[in-house]
């Protein structure tokens, strides 16, 4: 038995029941498809249940209006909406309110938000900010260019050979001039789950911030921004049943406070002279122009969803399905799989048949109607590190079952015959 009802899931997104194989440049069901989709991509983006389109629909249907500004009633419906799911967000990752939940694209976007509010005002020649081997480029791009603007340095934290941060590297790393420790709470590529509490407290112990890319945790794990002691927590929509186009960006009241607006506009003035501009409250100050309020809604919807189903059944589901596949996929003698162990590590395995590059591996796993991802995952220093320039990821997600890890594991080796 699983820790969910998957059967009960699975019913809530018709998409898993689609067919592929057909014409790819038809979006929708394409010509000719024919083959049972089995969708393991979820780190890049996962489905979305009935529950969170029914929310975009009935915005859309019944008081789609603009928000913060009309007295008139659907746009009173549409504020209240897009403000409710800012609390239901600080809720859910355990924030003291609204105020420290801003609402972005994604977290690339959240990333770009406090480099741009934050690095840009606070670092300088001499400081410098910690991140580590296996950021995302989410992260490491938006830190590294950072760094070059103001002067500061970026520092990078090794990783063992089992593709755990070097602690000891660490500790070493983050000194009296650390402003900022930015760290992938779970790695995209490698799985590993970071000791970031441990980090949390190396960073305020010299004075530094820290910032969570929580793109691979918060969706799969429950996430507690006051047990984790993190100064930013950020994470996507898209990649926790909810829509594209809105991620958050979570940050200490106090510390929001006394940052900078990123974007100027409408609705995050208070008041406009010709002269000066008077902020608008948190988290509005953030959120200039008109903001994407049905993505907004809908994510309130998906967090609902994941919440009824529990965060920590979730992660038990997920742990299962992982462990299941780091398993079968450890009994072929030619493929290496990166990170640690099945047990140890968030729901995905990165890896790599002997002889086959990941596209030509991913092509034929297409072919049998499985979805998974290959590259670099937006890590390409880390697969510098790992020694290769792509892998291919299997990342699972609430819906997904044994028997479709079956499927993965018949079509690698289909793929190692074929490549033999
Ligand atoms: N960080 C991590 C760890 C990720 O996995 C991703 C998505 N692959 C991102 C950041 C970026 O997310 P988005 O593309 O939604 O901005």
């Amino acid at each position: 038995p699983y820790p969910l009802d998957v059967a009960a899931v699975r019913a809530d997104f018709p998409i898993l029941d689609r067919k592929v194989g057909g014409d790819a440049t038809v979006p929708g069901e394409g010509e000719g498809d024919t083959t049972p989709l089995v969708y393991l991509d979820n780190a890049a983006t996962s489905q979305t249940p009935e529950q969170v389109v029914d929310a975009i629909a009935e915005y859309y249907r019944s008081y789609n209006a603009n928000v913060h500004r009309g007295i008139h009633q659907l746009s009173q419906e549409a504020s209240v909406a897009y403000e409710e799911a800012h609390d239901r967000v600080a809720e859910f990752v355990g924030a003291d309110g609204r105020e420290e939940i801003v609402f972005t694209k994604n977290t690339t976007e959240a990333e770009n938000l406090v480099a741009y509010a934050w690095g840009l005002n606070e670092l300088g020649p001499g400081d410098n900010v910690v991140l580590t081997e296996m950021e995302h480029h989410a992260s490491l791009v938006t830190w590294q260019q950072t760094a070059r603007k103001t002067g500061a340095e970026a520092r990078f934290v090794r990783i063992t050979d089992e593709g755990r941060l070097d602690m000891d590297h660490a500790r070493e790393l983050i000194d009296e001039d650390t402003k900022l420790v930015s760290v992938a709470h779970s790695s995209n590529t490698l799985g590993t789950l970071n000791p970031v509490e441990e980090l949390a407290d190396l960073a305020h112990d010299r004075g530094a911030l820290i910032f969570l890319d929580g793109a691979q945790s918060v969706p799969h794990r429950p996430v507690d921004v006051k047990e984790l002691d993190c100064d930013f927590l950020a994470f996507s929509g898209h990649k926790m049943l909810g829509p594209t186009g809105i991620g958050v960006l979570y940050g200490k009241e106090g510390i929001l406070e006394g940052m900078e607006p990123y974007l100027y506009g409408g609705d995050m003035i208070r008041k406009v002279s010709f002269e000066e501009t008077q902020w608008e409250d948190l988290p509005w100050k953030f959120e200039a122009g008109t903001p994407n309020i049905a993505q907004g809604i809908a994510l309130h919807a998906a967090i609902d969803y994941l919440d009824d189903l529990g965060m920590g059944n979730v992660h038990e589901h997920e742990s299962v399905l992982t462990e299941y596949a780091y398993d079968r996929l450890a009994e072929f003698d030619d493929v290496e799989i990166y990170g640690p162990p099945g047990d140890e590590r968030g729901g995905l395995v990165s890896f790599n048949v002997g002889g086959v590059h990941a596209h030509d591996l991913s092509s034929i796993l297409n072919e049998h109607g499985v979805a998974i991802r290959a590259g670099d995952h937006c890590t390409q220093p880390l697969h510098d590190v790992l020694g290769t320039a792509a892998s291919a990821r299997a990342s699972f997600y609430v819906y997904n079952t044994r028997e479709e890890i079956d499927k993965l594991v018949e079509a690698v080796d289909d793929a190692r015959e074929l490549f033999a």
